[in-house]
């Protein structure tokens, strides 16, 4: 029996499994990975960028909670000890018809309170002279950084132990009794819980409807490919350079980000994947989930839902070489398709499709059953703000009626 049982050893379940144990400290905490250690998957996978939360609708809770998230997660990188690029960012219009984007992005900026600063051609040559902007103009964002997400997760799992968290590997949830508070695990073992939490990602629906809960949701999962910049290019960055996104998509575009252990990434790529974990080749294709999959991007196509059209097009294509060089020459005028490595980070984003509307889920959403959670829609900044929205998590929902 488990107080609270957590699905899911990502960011996001184990902060909120730190956050459970911060306000039940004699509470039996409980988290369940089907995976032998956690973060195998988003968590394990993303650029580790610390957003500072300029995109996001002002109002949203990306836009509430990454900014928060962000300065709690340095300070988390900080109490112990782990590798932090605080480099900030630019981000700069990659064709003229971005200007007005740029524009909204800078107002969004001072409604979220970010701090931003436009600069022209010639503090852009300063700050970062082999970048390249249509306009001439860019956005300087002090406040991006590069943080450590294995050594995050790592840090934080042995944490949580040290506090009595029991973090179970190898346990996957493949069913439950929701009218007898129970999880039933592969090899048939059921777990009693007074609430669960579902912190499932790219499997967050499928545990949601086990409960009942979820069910206007479907996840499409879009894989982030990425290319390493070769150290011999001569390219040098001071900072992550990003393209002006559109909007429409909120997907940020291909861009650059300095690890913390000095590597350059290009990516990723938001281009369809065929599998919830279809990291490569044909290796984790849904073959059973495929025809639901592919009638739903068809739907978004035909009615260009967000602009799904345009970034079924664009993103597709950057599963080859040449069109991915294309978007990163964009940013970096001077880099040659000998320039880019092969890297072997990939991952995959669990975008959520809303069955009534036809369209990709933008915000994070939460629902709650009777006795159980279930997050939903943690893409990115989820990274970012895992710590408010575990917060958010216990105070609206998990607590909100006992
Ligand atoms: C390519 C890419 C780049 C990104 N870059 C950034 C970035 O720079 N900054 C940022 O803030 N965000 C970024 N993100 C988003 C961020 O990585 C995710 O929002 C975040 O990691 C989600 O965490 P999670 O805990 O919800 O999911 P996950 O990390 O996927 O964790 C879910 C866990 O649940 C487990 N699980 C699933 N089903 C079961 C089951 N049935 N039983 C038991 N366990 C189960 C899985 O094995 C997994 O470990 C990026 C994402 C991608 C894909």
């Amino acid at each position: 029996m488990a107080d609270f049982l957590i699905i899911g050893a990502g960011i996001v379940g184990l902060a909120i499994a730190r956050e459970l144990k911060r306000r039940e400290p004699a509470a039996s905490v409980v988290v369940l990975e089907k995976e032998r250690q956690p973060g195998l998957h988003s968590s394990g996978r993303n650029s580790g960028v610390l957003h500072s939360g300029l995109y996001y609708a002002p109002g949203s809770l990306k836009a509430r909670l990454c900014r928060q998230g962000a300065l709690e997660m340095a300070q988390f990188h900080d109490e112990h000890g782990l590798r932090l690029n605080r480099c900030g960012k630019l981000l700069v219009p990659t064709a003229p018809r971005f200007a007005a984007e740029m524009e909204t992005i800078a107002a969004r900026a001072v409604e979220n309170g970010v701090r931003v600063e436009k600069v022209d051609e010639a503090a852009l040559r300063e700050l970062e002279p082999q970048t390249r902007s249509a306009t001439g103009a860019a956005l300087w964002v002090p406040d991006t950084a590069v943080g450590s997400p294995a050594e995050v997760l790592r840090a934080l799992a042995a944490e949580l132990v040290a506090q009595g968290v029991v973090l179970r590997y190898g346990a996957e949830v493949v069913a439950a009794n929701p009218a007898r508070r129970q999880a039933i695990l592969r090899d048939g073992e059921t777990i009693d819980f007074g609430h669960l939490v579902n912190a499932a990602g790219l499997h967050c629906d499928r545990i949601a409807h086990l409960f009942g809960a979820g069910k206007r949701y479907a996840l499409l999962p879009f894989k982030g490919l990425y290319w390493k910049l070769d150290p011999a290019s001569g390219i040098r960055l001071n900072h992550l350079i990003y393209p002006v996104p559109d909007l429409r998509i909120l997907y940020l575009g291909v861009h650059t980000t300095t690890a913390t252990d000095g590597t350059i990434y290009l990516g990723p790529t938001a281009a369809p994947a065929f599998g919830r974990e279809n990291y490569r080749g044909f290796a984790g294709v849904s073959w059973a989930e495929l025809p639901r999959m592919l009638g739903q991007l068809a739907h978004m196509v035909v009615h260009d839902s967000d602009g799904f059209r345009e970034q079924a097009w664009q993103e597709g294509r950057r599963y080859f070489k040449g069109k991915f060089l294309q978007a990163a020459r964009a940013l970096l005028p001077g880099l040659q398709a000998r320039h880019l490595l092969p890297a072997a980070k990939v991952g995959l984003h669990p975008r959520l499709f809303e069955l009534d509307a036809g369209r990709l889920l933008k915000d994070f959403t939460i629902e709650r059953g009777e006795r159980d959670t279930h997050v939903l829609g943690a893409v990115s900044p989820a990274w970012t703000s895992a710590f408010p929205l575990a917060r958010h998590v216990c105070d609206q929902y998990v607590f909100a009626t006992t």
